[in-house]
């Protein structure tokens, strides 16, 4: 008999909700995968996040065309179609007993059944799961504006992996978010590599200087949230493009908010250790966060759950 004290298991928590896998539904604590997925050894998926605010879904359409895109994009299948898809998600929403909540579906390349190391014979996984809905910053935090680094770390090329198809490459990102709590900042952004802004760890960004609004036109995904705040904005009489957002167009910027499925959209105040503008949360900033949660019981912009 081994004398090997026992290892001390790690405690795992996790979070109320409710999953589809292996095409049945279960709690989230036993929704488990293979860690021969290649989703898990190689980051080998798509996902997409869509959210439920008091019992509706918010873009529900947007997100799903962009997930079918993606799973396009990569060569890969979904076991359904869009209405079995939708049901799937409602059901896990539906189990739960959530009235908001955070959707992700997801698609990886699978396991293939000899092993092989040709994707084309993997088969795909699909899970989706819904757990409570989660904020990208506190309430404190949305309230005063976040406090926002700027990393030297260029995203990664868009040569490299397409950014409009939704992935887990985020390597690039974690590394930027040491060294902003390094400068006691709260949040990162990433360059690409020309030196401009990209985005953040799930978020996209809008500098605002007299008036007008602009985010990166490319090498980023096209956040659902990023479209929204550009249709807020003609709403609301706001000029809003798509362009190069110099990092000293970001420190010379009037109003910086960032957009999120996990939160919105939500001032920054710091940026690299300056006060953006006067250091408070900006008009277009407010009127764009207060119109983008009336939007939640707008039946053009949301789905009721039942
Ligand atoms: N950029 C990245 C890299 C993301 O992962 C996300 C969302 O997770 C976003 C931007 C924002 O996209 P959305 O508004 O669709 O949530």
């Amino acid at each position: 008999m081994s004398t090997e004290p026992e290892m001390v298991r790690s405690s795992h928590v996790f979070p109320h909700g409710f999953a589809f896998i292996d095409g049945d539904y279960r709690p989230i604590s036993e929704a488990k995968i293979s860690i021969l997925d290649w989703g898990f050894l190689r980051s080998d998926a798509t996902y997409d996040v869509v959210h439920v605010w008091q019992r509706r879904f918010f873009r529900l359409d947007r997100h799903l065309d962009r997930f079918f895109n993606s799973v396009d994009r990569l060569h890969m299948t979904l076991p359904f179609n869009r209405q079995r898809l939708t049901d799937v998600l409602m059901e896990c929403v539906r189990r739960s007993g959530l009235d908001d909540a955070y959707v992700e579906m997801i698609c990886t390349r699978g396991v293939s059944p000899t092993f092989s190391r040709d994707p084309r014979e993997a088969e795909n996984t699909f899970i989706a799961f819904a757990i409570p809905f989660g904020w990208i910053a506190s309430e404190e935090q949305r309230e005063r504006g976040l406090n926002i680094s700027i990393s030297d770390i260029p995203r990664i090329p868009p040569q490299s992996v397409d950014p409009t198809v939704k992935n887990y490459h985020w390597l690039d990102f974690i590394a930027g978010l040491y060294g902003a709590y390094e400068n006691d900042a709260e949040n990162v952004v990433l360059v690409d590599l020309d030196g401009n802004i990209s985005e953040g760890p799930g978020f996209n960004l809008f500098v605002v200087k007299e008036g007008r609004a602009t985010t990166p036109a490319s090498g980023v995904l096209e956040g659902i949230t990023r479209i929204t705040a550009l249709e807020l904005c003609a709403e609301l009489n706001v000029e809003a493009s798509l362009g190069e957002v110099s990092v000293e167009m970001a420190k010379e910027a009037d109003e910086i908010f960032i957009t999120s499925t996990a939160g919105g959209i939500i001032p920054v105040s710091r940026i690299d250790g300056n006060a953006v503008g006067d250091g408070a949360v900006g008009p277009v900033t407010q009127h764009l966060t207060s119109l983008y949660w009336q939007k939640h019981s707008d039946p053009d912009w949301s789905t009721p759950m039942d």
